[in-house]
């Protein structure tokens, strides 16, 4: 099973990726953009370079997915493993799309959603670490172009989009919370997607 989490800047994913690991201590944890291989390194060029081409930066994270798919998640998953990966395609959807929100694309998340339905690997469940844009800036601390306070409401948007149209994959909880709530709210959510 593939379960992803996904949310804002700042909105607890990474610590909470890591305090998993003590629970599920058989699952294989992974994160996108990779931080093993050098698409990964290209996606973090892309990322600190305020000039990257938005068009450019999503063929970049996509790039990265293939790799991460084929050399991880398709082999762990192949094995009968549990999978849990801080941030997977919805980042690309959320984030790309509001990326590219005024280039000439006419519909950015269904030309990122296109792409990935043609070889992606789509997860089982999705947790949604959901927080409001100037709680996500503040926290990150907004040292790229991608935490600004705008940028993260439009990227939110993005998130709620892919939830109303998919509400029986996300679970969504309140990340404003203390970290060890979320945390806990995030063990009774997994279990019971584990227990289904
Ligand atoms: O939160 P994380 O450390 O995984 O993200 C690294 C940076 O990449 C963040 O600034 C995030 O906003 C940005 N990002 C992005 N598009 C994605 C995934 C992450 O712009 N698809
Ligand atoms: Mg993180």
């Amino acid at each position: 099973m593939l379960v992803t989490l996904e949310g804002l800047d700042g909105s607890g994913k990474t610590t909470v990726w890591e305090a998993l690991q003590d629970v599920y201590s058989d699952a294989v944890f992974t994160r996108e953009p990779t931080s093993d291989s050098w698409y990964g390194e290209a996606v973090n060029r892309a990322i600190g370079d305020d000039d990257a081409d938005p068009l450019a930066t999503l063929f970049l994270f996509t790039a990265d997915h293939a790799d991460h798919l084929s050399r991880v998640v398709r082999p762990a998953l192949a094995e009968g493993n549990l999978v849990i990966s801080d941030r997977y395609s919805d980042s690309r959807f959320a984030y790309q799309a509001a990326s590219l929100r005024d280039s000439d694309l006419a519909r950015p998340m269904e030309y990122i959603m296109g792409i990935h339905a043609a070889f992606s690997r789509p997860p089982d469940k999705t947790i949604y670490l959901d927080v409001d844009p100037e709680t996500a800036a503040a926290r990150s601390g907004a040292t790229n172009k991608f935490e600004q306070a705008a940028y993260l409401a439009d990227v939110r948007a993005n998130y709620e989009r892919l939830i109303d149209s998919e509400p029986e994959r996300f679970v969504r909880i309140d990340a404003t919370q203390p970290p060890e709530d979320v945390l806990g709210a995030v063990e009774t959510a997994l279990a019971e997607i584990l227990d289904a």
